[in-house]
């Protein structure tokens, strides 16, 4: 006999299931959210957020050292690491509250606990309660991958514990070339740290667009970040209060410092899916579903990061709505992962919708590119050697927008309205038809008349 009965059980308390078990409670819903760690999940707690306050005060920096050109002299500035993370801190513990208070006010039971499947339609709580849902939703998302087991793991940290550092690194070298890593790098040698990033592949930023990739990798290292592509971290050794880590060219970096940013697994281990029947995407190792994001048993939905899908915190909101809608609602709805807008907080920022050039030549017998690569005005007095790039991708036949990517101040800013034309499916001259807004970087999207490249299928470019 379960200690409770509940319409709809939501394992974790992140993006996906807090959204999801409010609007189910809206509809009428009796709902219990069981949380391990703290409300919020990955997003608000240790991901989206404090990354963005860190990426704020590392900007302070260089907006002091622009501010001599434009008139300004400051005297010494100086940088209190301790200060920034208890800030920091305090204000996540803000939100914790405020996601906590919206789950109550919306009438959802919240407990504190790991939960575990019994069986399809039984929960066991580590605080030793059952619990039995007519519906269980499955929201656990994912955690850092650290790899194979190189001798020295235990002295590398991931993205959990970055947050957390007592001092800022003199010296850290992050491996990786993807969001986490990128982000970080920038992070870090914003705050004045020297930083060396280790990536395996030719270029950093796989899957993104190759002018993007080339353009953000000379920004940071025109910045002083050291990238060194095409090798690994094969052991790493403690040396006092610092660390050697011997990479796979034979070379050595040394640091106070190591930081892994290789990927996040989905949360599946240990969660008893299989006395529940659910089974896993062996593509992509997340909790296998559907478009609706039904698992294999089909009471027992699962959102979010844990599917391995797009693992973006609004993609995962979005998913977590729409289950609610169908489940609860009434309104079956499944979400549209096409032309999802997304940013890499790097200095100078990414921001990308749509296709990139590699993509679109392969799926349309027409591209036309259009590209900008230029000094931002602001630059010109700051002195400061950075260049901005604009580059939208076009269907030669339908003239439809197909792609924009972005990399300059405000990127992720820009390409969330750019996404709303792009999902429209905007045409080119629906861009030119637009009035410039003078004098910004952003005008550049409605101003480029001519293409830079034409691609016609089995003919070389113009
Ligand atoms: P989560 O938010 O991870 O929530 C899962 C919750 O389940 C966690 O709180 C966990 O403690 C809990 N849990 C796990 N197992 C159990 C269990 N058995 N019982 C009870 N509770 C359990 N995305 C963006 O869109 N923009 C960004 O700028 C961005 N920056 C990021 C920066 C970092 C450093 C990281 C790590 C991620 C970032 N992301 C970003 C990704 C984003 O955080 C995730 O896509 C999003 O949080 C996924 O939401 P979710 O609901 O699937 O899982
Ligand atoms: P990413 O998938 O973005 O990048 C992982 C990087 O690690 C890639 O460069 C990958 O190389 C490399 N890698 C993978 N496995 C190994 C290995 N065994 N040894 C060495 N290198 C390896 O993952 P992150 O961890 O950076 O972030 C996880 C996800 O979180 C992101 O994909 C994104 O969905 C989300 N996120 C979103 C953010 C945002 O929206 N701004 C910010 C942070 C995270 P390769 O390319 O060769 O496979």
């Amino acid at each position: 006999m379960a200690d409770r009965e509940v319409d709809l059980f939501v394992i974790g308390g992140g993006s996906g299931g807090v959204r999801a078990a409010r609007i189910a409670a809206g509809y009428g819903a009796r709902v219990l959210v069981a949380e391990e760690y703290r409300v919020g999940g990955t997003c608000v707690i240790r991901g989206c957020v404090p990354k963005k306050l860190l990426v704020y005060a590392s900007h302070v920096h260089h907006e002091i050292e622009d501010a001599a050109g434009y008139g300004w002299s400051i005297p010494q500035a100086t940088f209190d690491w301790p200060t920034l993370i208890a800030n920091k801190d305090k204000e996540i513990t803000r939100l914790e509250s405020i996601y906590t208070a919206n789950l109550d006010k919306a009438g959802v039971q919240i407990v504190k606990a790991r939960a575990v499947f019994q069986d399809q339609h039984t929960l066991s709580l580590s605080n030793g309660e059952t619990v039995r849902a007519k519906h269980v939703l499955i929201a656990v998302g994912a955690a850092p991958n650290h790899g194979a087991a190189i001798p020295g793991i235990e002295h590398v940290i991931s993205s959990n514990e970055v947050f957390h550092l007592d001092t800022l690194p003199k010296r850290i070298l992050i491996q990786g070339g993807g969001y986490i890593a990128l982000e970080f790098a920038c992070i870090f040698a914003g705050l004045g740290s020297d930083v060396t990033v280790v990536y395996r592949g030719e270029n950093i930023l796989r899957g993104f667009d190759d002018d993007v990739r080339a353009h953000v990798r000379k920004e940071m290292e025109a910045s002083g970040i050291k990238i060194l592509t095409g090798c690994t971290v094969a052991r790493v050794d403690k040396q006092g209060h610092e660390y050697s880590s011997r990479l796979s060219n034979g070379t050595s970096v040394v640091s106070e410092q190591v930081m892994f940013a290789i990927g996040r697994n989905p949360n599946v281990a240990g969660l008893g899916l299989e006395k529940a029947g659910v089974a896993l995407n062996p593509q992509n190792g997340g909790i296998a579903v559907d478009a609706f994001s039904r698992t294999s048993v089909p009471h027992i939905y699962a959102v979010g990061d844990v599917t391995h899908r797009l693992n973006l915190t609004p993609v995962a909101i979005r998913e977590g709505h729409a289950f609610a809608d169908t489940v609860f609602g009434n309104k079956p709805t499944c979400v549209d992962h096409a032309d999802v807008s997304t940013a890499v907080f790097t200095q100078p920022e990414v921001g990308t919708v749509g296709l990139t050039e590699e993509q679109a030549r392969s799926q349309f017998a027409r591209v036309d590119i259009y590209k900008a690569d230029f000094k931002p005005m602001k630059a010109t007095l700051s002195g400061r050697n950075t260049r901005m790039l604009m580059k939208l991708i076009v269907d030669g036949e339908s003239d439809r927008v197909l792609g924009c990517h972005i990399v300059g101040d405000d990127a992720g800013e820009i390409i969330q309205a750019v996404g709303i034309a792009v999902k429209m499916k905007a045409t080119k001259a629906d861009f030119d038809a637009t009035m410039a807004l003078h004098p910004t970087a952003a005008e550049e999207l409605v101003t480029m008349r001519t293409p830079s490249a034409q691609h016609v299928r089995g003919v070389a470019a113009e």
